[in-house]
């Protein structure tokens, strides 16, 4: 086959993410209408597993691009080239489109995606070195035998699956979960910046 060639795997996953960006499977529930927002590709070595993209990542299409990304990209180790690279970094949440906000805050993850387009995308993404659980929702589904709330299961991340770690959310919301768990930045975090670093030479 010549190197350039399209194989069937590599289509089948292209209709997929067109048909993914194509969505309206839910759109009655979306106050602001679909607009998927996930960065994927089947070389991916590291898979970023969040919720749902907020009102502002809705309006730009770009994940992250926020101070939660800043911080996430701080706390992995990695520039915004190497974060926004797909061949390196996928971020699938676990719904792809703005669910709306609630009164304390942006509302679950539509379960549609899941469902619908999650568990295909992730068939694909065969190459993976290390996933980043972010946040409870995430956690429920890419750990669900670990029965605990959020600060436990992070503060048990020894115990996860080889390659699984699980993460709070690096919103500045949650500065006063950082300064009460003293033990992330001081254990967790160093881990964390080796593990992408490894996973990321996995890729030469
Ligand atoms: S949230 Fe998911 S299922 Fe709903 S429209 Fe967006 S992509 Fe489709």
């Amino acid at each position: 086959m010549p190197r350039n060639a399209t194989t069937p795997a590599r289509a089948q996953f292209d209709q997929l993410q067109a048909s993914v960006k194509r969505c309206r499977l839910c759109e009655e529930s979306l106050p602001l209408g679909p607009r998927p927002v996930l960065q994927i590709d089947p070389r991916a070595k590291i898979l970023i597993a969040g919720q749902a993209p907020g009102r502002r990542v809705h309006e730009t299409g770009v994940p992250f691009d926020d101070p939660s990304g800043d911080r996430l990209r701080d706390w992995l180790g990695v520039s915004r080239e190497t974060f926004y690279d797909p061949t390196k970094i996928a971020i699938l949440p676990m719904g792809f489109c703005y669910p709306g906000t609630g009164k304390s805050g942006d509302l679950p993850p539509r379960p549609e995606c899941e469902k619908a387009w999650r568990r295909q995308i992730l068939q694909h993404l065969d190459r993976l070195e290390l996933t980043l659980v972010i946040g409870k929702y995430a956690q429920d589904w890419h750990l669900p035998d670990i029965k605990k709330n959020l600060t436990e299961t992070v503060r048990a991340w020894k115990t996860s699956d080889a390659g699984v770690i699980p993460l709070p959310h690096p919103s500045p919301r949650n500065n006063l979960w950082l300064k009460k768990n003293p033990w992330f930045a001081k254990s967790l975090l160093p881990e964390l910046k080796r593990a992408t670093q490894a996973a990321l030479r996995a890729q030469l």
